[in-house]
């Protein structure tokens, strides 16, 4: 096995029993960038000993291509979101017609989806107070009106960082540098929801601490492929119980360690080496370990 430079994990291993927790799969990606097809990207994911893949969609549209894909292909589920980016980045008008057909589909149809994600906040893309109010006002309702069907919640959830702040209210605590981790964690208190029930996805803190404290109030966290090669990634959850972790790629972004090169479910083993570096164990050991919770968490048959 080759050691890398410094202080970086190993090689992931190969083999190991993957399940991708969460990656777009397919995705409306420029065909010129992608190295192989999707049929050949799942093919080789289950060569190589992978489990199961979970794909997500943000809005109507990667909903239903999305749904399609995954009904014709083995060992694979899909969560189905309203991401941030969409109501921040849809026409109003399109917007409220296509989420109403989307809430529909939720409330009739649990029994086809895993859960409901990604949603959350995101105040990178939201840098203006009525922006970041509106996302707000969307990710309450979503709870609030899809809670009683019991299904897990995935999170998309990002802090503003220093250029991320509202030029026209720079004193406002919307601009602090944890403020979304707060605002999501008091509306799901507010209605009540199981912190078991709920993953944040591609974990990236803004701290350590944080890492600590939401998986001590119970919450799972997505270890992300990406953690690989960032090193402040990987301190993020080197404290998190590994029963509160379960993997993830989130492709076609974020290859574990190259710039600008779409990444793929199989990546989700640089997960595995991440986690097997930042908390001193076996990859295999903790492949199974995370195939279990992500079993548990998602309800899949395994
Ligand atoms: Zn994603």
């Amino acid at each position: 096995m080759k050691k890398k430079r410094g202080l970086v994990p190993i090689e992931p291993e190969s083999s190991l029993p993957l399940v991708d927790c969460h990656c777009h799969f397919p995705w409306n990606q420029n065909p010129a960038r992608m190295v192989e097809t999707y049929e050949k990207q799942y093919e080789l994911f289950f060569k190589e000993g992978g489990k199961y893949i979970i794909s997500c969609s943000v809005d109507w549209e990667s909903h239903k291509f999305i749904q399609k894909f995954v009904e014709s292909h083995d060992n694979m589920g899909y969560t189905s979101g309203w991401a941030p980016q969409t109501v921040t980045f849809t026409d109003k008008k399109k917007h409220d017609e296509e989420f109403s057909q989307w809430m529909d589909y939720i409330q009739n149809n649990p029994s086809n989806y895993l859960g409901i994600g990604e949603i959350g906040l995101d105040f990178h893309h939201a840098k203006k107070l009525d922006k970041r109010k509106r996302q707000i006002e969307i990710f309450k309702k979503i709870i609030h009106e899809t809670k009683s069907l019991n299904k897990p919640y995935i999170l998309h959830v990002r802090n503003p960082t220093q250029n991320d702040v509202d030029i026209d209210n720079p004193n406002h605590e919307f601009n602090d540098f944890d403020i979304v981790n707060k605002i999501i964690i008091k509306i799901l208190e507010e209605e009540e929801i199981e912190p078991s029930r709920v993953m944040w996805h591609c974990f990236s803190g803004p701290s350590k601490e944080w890492g600590t404290k939401i998986a001590s109030e119970g919450y799972i966290i997505s270890a992300i492929s990406s953690a690989y090669g960032n090193k402040k990634m990987l301190r993020f959850t080197s404290e998190v119980p590994i029963s509160n972790i379960v993997t993830e790629t989130d492709a076609p972004y974020q290859h574990p360690y190259q710039y600008g090169v779409s990444n793929t479910p199989r990546n989700v083993k640089y997960a595995i080496a991440a986690l097997a570096f930042s908390h001193s164990m076996d990859q295999k050991e903790v492949a199974e370990i995370v195939l279990n919770n992500a079993r548990n968490f998602f309800k899949i048959k395994l």
